[in-house]
């Protein structure tokens, strides 16, 4: 079979080889993975999750008790106080957004401690100019960055000492960066720190592509607010838009206030027919992110083998899905990309382009032949135009179709 999708046997072989290498790994994951569908069938249960749950409301949405019970199962499994689980949300960027805009005030400060934040934010926040930014109301914004993919415990220490920080956004997965993504155990050294010096400011995580890589989410660790996309993990690839935000009681109050209008928060927000896609996905989730990994683990191995720098390596802790590697030329980069474009299920006969996409500086190549637009919990791999040409490659809706599409890609870059 594989020679019908044009995969060498030198690659095949390789493949073989490497999944011997990585067994250990993927009982790991499956081992996580059986943790968290336990987590995931126990909020379930204990909500009493039932075919009445899988209603729909139109209009204003008030009384829609499927979505207040998938808010009940969301607070559970995060062991938050609270949470707002919305379609209204249009992307992972409208929630974090959402919750910046709820939380700041003229003259407020946001204060990043893992470096520039995520492309998307930058226009959100100021850093690029925008006349809807946070800093047009005046809201200000600093940045601490990580030293040796780690805080810089002492600076963030002395920042907080020496004036007022409102709000902190701590961002764990390393975006398009070159960092390492920030494991539990940080975030938790992290948070202890901050709360010797200020008990009051929010702290809130930016935790996109983190649900279910590990046992612990950040709210279990003292995080105040975590917010995340649905069409990354948690919508286990079948929920088809939305974002999250969990957390303290009075934040998610804010949020939801911002999110519809003050006055009407929470209590209002039409599901129109999703509520069992988004109870199927979050059902679906953990073995979702398991072939993720091991999708992940399969390509840090190979391509290692190959020559390529992989972060993280294969054997390494991760504390989210992606998977980046470091191709050192433009094009390398680009066949790769489209390899992964003739792997997928959907428009596998397109191929990407670097373009411009709005909120990106850089020119960007995305490879995703998914279900559901921009979704990268399924197998998808992209890249900015700029040295050292990283591909960011996650997600894999099952193992054995992300296992096809980075033997497409790999072969793509061996014949280029
Ligand atoms: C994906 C992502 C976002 C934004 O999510 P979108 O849904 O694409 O808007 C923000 N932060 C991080 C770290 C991400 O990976």
């Amino acid at each position: 079979m594989y020679e019908q999708f044009g995969i060498s046997e030198k690659i095949e072989k390789l493949c073989t080889k490497s999944e011997q290498d990585v067994e250990n790994v993927f009982k790991q994951i499956d081992n996580t993975c059986e943790y968290n569908s336990l987590k995931v069938l126990k909020a379930f249960q204990n909500n009493n999750i039932s075919d009445i749950h899988f209603n729909s409301t139109t209009g204003y949405g008030y009384s829609d008790i499927g979505r207040e019970a998938i808010e009940k199962v969301y607070s559970q499994i995060f062991k938050a106080e609270d949470s707002l689980v919305r379609s209204q949300f249009i992307s992972g960027t409208h929630a974090l957004t959402v919750a910046l805009f709820a939380f700041l005030r003229p003259g407020d400060t946001m204060l990043s401690i893992t470096g520039l934040p995520y492309d998307t934010l930058h226009e959100v926040i100021g850093i690029k100019e925008n006349p809807s930014s946070l800093k047009s109301y005046n809201i200000n914004y600093d940045q601490i960055d990580l030293v040796n993919n780690d805080f810089d415990y002492e600076k963030i220490q002395k920042r907080l000492k020496e004036s007022k920080v409102k709000l902190i956004e701590i961002q764990r997965s390393k975006g398009y960066s070159t960092r390492k993504s920030i494991t539990i155990e940080q975030l938790e050294k992290v948070i202890k720190i901050i709360r010797e010096v200020d008990k009051e400011v929010i702290i809130m995580v930016d935790n996109c592509y983190c649900e279910f890589v590990g046992k612990v989410e950040p709210i279990e660790v003292g995080a105040d607010i975590a917010v995340g996309s649905l069409i990354k993990n948690l919508g286990g690839g079948i929920a088809p838009n939305g974002a999250y935000i969990v957390g303290r009681k009075d934040l998610i109050e804010l949020a939801g206030e911002r999110l519809t209008a003050p006055g009407e928060g929470k209590e209002v927000g039409p599901t129109l027919g999703i509520n069992k896609s988004i109870l199927q996905g979050l059902f679906f989730a953990p073995n979702i992110v398991a072939s993720s990994l091991k999708t992940a683990v399969l390509a840090s191995k190979m391509l290692e083998t190959l020559g390529y720098k992989t972060e993280p390596k294969y054997d390494a802790k991760r504390a989210d899905i992606v998977q980046t590697i470091e191709f050192g030329a433009p094009k390398k980069l680009i066949k790769y990309c489209q390899g992964i474009q003739m792997g997928s299920p959907i428009e596998s006969s397109s191929v990407p382009e670097p373009w411009d996409m709005p909120g990106y500086t850089d020119k960007v190549i995305m490879a995703a032949g998914a279900f559901t637009q921009g979704s990268s919990i399924e197998l998808s791999c992209d890249g900015p135009i700029r040295p050292p040409y990283v591909a960011f490659m996650q997600g894999g809706l099952t193992y054995q179709y992300g296992k096809l599409g980075i033997l497409k890609a790999i072969q793509m870059l061996e014949e280029q």
